[in-house]
């Protein structure tokens, strides 16, 4: 177990449009996000951070990276370049600058479809941690190696990669197991597969970084959704949830919070 507060994160892909952001934003922060036990943020499209800054900024006026801000604001992925020539490319700096706590590296679709290697990874974390920036990192087995016994080498090997470059800062990530084959799925991990990964994992994270990596906050994602968020998010060391699908309508993201 982590820290006592969870972390409940949606990552809402390549999804929205102004106005259904406006109404699941607007649906959101008129909620009791149960902020005293639950930390949680939305990682959504570049292009649409300034309208959902906005729009939490004016729910609850002030300084967006403050710790009780109600919901903080995420990007999915960031440049693994400081700044130049890289068409197209997110530094961390703009996201800083721009007021984003958290940016999800090495999410598996990232990984598959646009072949980003467990480097290019833990440069992206190194970058995010320092400009002061959180990175989710997420690890991940496909079904074709959780099927030939290869979970636990295939995460590990992930992670170790994040860990080699990072150091002693490795107690400042978020990390997120997300099984490949439970993710948009409808398939999850059950709670004891979960469980049996984040405590490798954590075991993992407390070797290479002390104490202090025991507070490193360990999401589940994949297919969490209102019906099977209880059982994972009472799991020892699961410490919280990345959600996708279930990200993108209120009722349901507001549920996965409350079972917190
Ligand atoms: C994700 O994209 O990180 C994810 C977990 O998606 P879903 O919840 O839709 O499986």
């Amino acid at each position: 177990m982590a820290q006592s507060k969870k972390l409940i994160v949606g990552n809402w892909k390549m999804n929205g449009s102004a106005q259904s952001n406006f109404h699941l934003m607007a649906e959101l922060l008129r909620t009791d996000l149960r902020a005293e036990v639950c930390d949680t943020a939305v990682c959504v499209p570049f292009v649409y951070l300034q309208q959902v800054k906005t729009q939490i900024n004016e729910a609850n006026p002030g300084d967006l990276a403050r710790s009780d801000a109600l919901i903080a604001l995420g990007s999915q992925d960031v440049s693994a370049h400081e700044s130049g020539a890289y068409t197209g490319e997110i530094s961390v700096s703009m996201l800083k600058e721009f007021g984003v706590s958290y940016v999800i590296v090495g999410h598996s679709e990232r990984r598959q479809f646009h072949h980003e290697s467990d480097q290019l990874v833990a440069i992206k974390a190194q970058r995010a941690l320092a400009a002061g920036l959180t990175p989710i990192v997420c690890v991940g087995e496909t079904k074709e190696e959780r099927e030939s016994g290869m979970t636990e080498a295939v995460v590990k090997r992930q992670l170790a990669a994040v860990i080699h470059l990072n150091g002693h800062c490795i107690s400042e990530i978020v990390l997120a197991y997300e099984p490949v084959w439970a993710i948009g799925t409808g398939l999850t991990a059950s709670p004891e597969q979960a469980q049996e990964v984040h405590s490798v994992l954590r075991a993992q994270l407390v070797a290479a970084g002390g104490e202090g990596a025991k507070k490193i906050r360990i999401l589940y994602g994949g297919s969490m959704n209102p019906k099977n968020a209880k059982a994972l998010l009472s799991q020892e060391d699961i410490d919280g949830g990345l959600i996708g699908g279930a990200s993108l309508k209120a009722v349901d993201f507001l549920s996965i919070i409350s079972a917190v």
